[in-house]
């Protein structure tokens, strides 16, 4: 899949946002670590485009979803820490241990096999994921992780890096679900016979933002390091800049007559004679079907509306005029002191920030600003 540079549509990647959001939170936690989080493409932001910039702005380590996300950070050229937060094939140690990534460890099994496939003279450090409620990955028996760690003592080349659990609701207004994963984790891990240099990390943003940390040893922070709101503006507002920006040039504009019909379906009728612009980009890009109606900033902050149904790779906008091709216009993010925020996009399209974010399209070219 080439990225489409030739195409007036691209994103744009705050470093200033992101290095304030990552400043921002450390202070607000007084975490001694930040990790990362950059797995999917760093949330759909680009991670050539992001990594060197969190790093500059102090990141420890980072986070991945998968095994190849990790390798490709090591290709890059990332020396820090890197974790694997889902469950990597046993059969890829060797490749685990050659890159020096760590996986989430989830069962006594895996160890076994990983220690059948760990070549002689390598190490594997491991970071050992407790489920306390999220019933995703992880440890939920006192027995089996009490084996897992003594497994790993007992074997050479095998090294506890961290343990860590996630939590389900920190982001939201139930408190009681939240205390009821931290006193699990407390019971399943105070009295573990682990050295003190282990990590003990379970901060995501909403833990991050919104409550005491139970560890000042690391925090795993996704949502708030791109700018957005976890809690959908269910809890207090927080003091984050939204990174990233989706922009556009008019690459079409001509008047209609009243009557006169608008994209697939035939779904928009102009009511009277119309100034409508074509832009270059479409749900292939992540600007989803969904965001029919919805409305972008042209370059006097004013909002115009897309109208008739959005395209693979194509969207009509409703003109208030005869506005020039090439004028630029923004699906996301600021003009002046409007702003389309990835929390609107996501309400107009049914689904949560997070999904808008990581749904930006390979083709689209991503600018660092
Ligand atoms: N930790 C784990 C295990 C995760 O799966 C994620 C993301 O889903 C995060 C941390 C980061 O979460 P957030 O983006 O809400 O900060």
């Amino acid at each position: 899949q080439p990225v489409s540079r030739r195409r007036p549509a691209w994103l744009e990647i705050s470093a200033s946002a992101l290095t304030h959001n990552i400043h921002y939170v450390r202070a607000l936690t007084g975490t001694q670590r930040v990790c990362a989080v950059v797995k999917a493409n760093a949330y759909g932001h680009g991670l050539a485009e992001v990594v060197p910039v969190a790093l500059e702005a102090g990141a420890d380590c980072f986070a991945v979803a998968t095994i190849d996300e990790g390798i490709w950070l090591r290709d890059f050229g990332v020396t820090v820490p890197i974790f694997i937060l889902g469950i990597t094939p046993a059969i890829y140690t060797p490749d685990l241990a050659h890159y020096d990534l760590i996986p989430a460890v989830s069962e006594v099994n895996w160890l076994k096999a990983a220690r059948q496939y760990l070549p002689k003279t390598e190490q594997l450090q491991l970071a050992l994921a407790i489920d306390t409620g999220m019933g995703r990955i992880g440890f939920r028996e006192p027995t089996a992780l009490a084996e897992a760690i003594r497994l790993i003592d007992k074997t050479e080349g095998l090294e506890l890096k961290s343990i860590w659990t996630h939590f389900a609701t920190a982001d939201g207004p139930n408190e009681a679900y939240f205390e009821k994963q931290l006193k699990q984790w407390h019971a399943l891990t105070d009295d573990l016979p682990i050295a003190d240099n282990v990590w003990r990390h379970v901060s995501n943003s909403g833990t991050s933002l919104w409550h005491q940390q139970p560890h000042p040893d690391m925090i795993r922070l996704g949502a708030a390091m791109y700018g957005f709101d976890p809690s959908q503006a269910s809890l207090p507002a927080r003091d984050l800049q939204p990174v990233l920006s989706l922009r556009a040039e008019l690459v079409y504009v001509k008047q209609v007559t009243a009557g006169s019909s608008i994209s697939y379906g035939a779904t928009y009728k102009a009511k009277e004679d119309e100034w409508i612009g074509t832009l270059p980009l479409g749900y292939a890009d992540g600007y989803r079907r969904a965001l029919q109606g919805m409305e972008v900033l042209l370059p006097d902050g004013t909002r115009a509306p897309i109208v008739g149904r959005i395209a693979m790779d194509q969207c009509m906008v409703r003109l208030p005029g005869p506005l020039p091709e090439g004028t630029v216009v923004t699906l996301l993010g600021a003009v002046g002191d409007q702003r389309i925020t990835l929390e609107e996009l996501a309400e107009k399209a049914g689904t949560i920030p997070y999904e808008i974010a990581t749904g930006m399209g390979q083709r689209l070219m991503r600018k660092v600003v």
